[in-house]
This record gives C-alpha cells, sequence and structure tokens, in this order.
C-alpha cells in the first residue's frame, strides 16, 4: 500500500539508507507505515512508533490504523 500525500512523505518512505538496512534503525526515517495507517517512528533502540493523523511535511490528514 502506498497512500502519499507529498513528495517528501513519499520520499521518506521509500528512502534507503546505506547504512541501516532495516530502516527502523535509521535515525533519518521519521515515518513508517503501519496498519494501514502511519506512525512516526521514535528511535528509542526498538521499534516503537507514534501514530501520526496527519502527515509531518504538509499537513494532510492520514488515513487511520485499522485496530
Ligand atoms: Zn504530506
Ligand atoms: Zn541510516
Amino acid at each position: 500500500m502506498t497512500i502519499s500525500c507529498c513528495e517528501r512523505m513519499n520520499a521518506d518512505l521509500h528512502r534507503e539508507c546505506p547504512v541501516h538496512e532495516d530502516r527502523t534503525d535509521c535515525p533519518d526515517a521519521f515515518v513508517i507505515e503501519m496498519n494501514g495507517g502511519f506512525g512516526l517512528m521514535v528511535h528509542d533502540g526498538g521499534s516503537s512508533a507514534v501514530e501520526i493523523a496527519f502527515c509531518p511535511w504538509c499537513g494532510a490528514k492520514l488515513p487511520a490504523m485499522a485496530r
């Protein structure tokens, strides 16, 4: 599934880092698709993310996560 409201969101979702194989390990990666919605990654050593309802770049409303 690819729902990207803007170019910057799209670029972040498809960023490939040469250093971090898993993008959840990469501090440069901000957003992740999860359960049909989007989360903002929390780089605390784990793979946690907080759900976001709006795009951090353009402010567009994002689809809600399935629960
Ligand atoms: Zn956007
Ligand atoms: Zn990286």
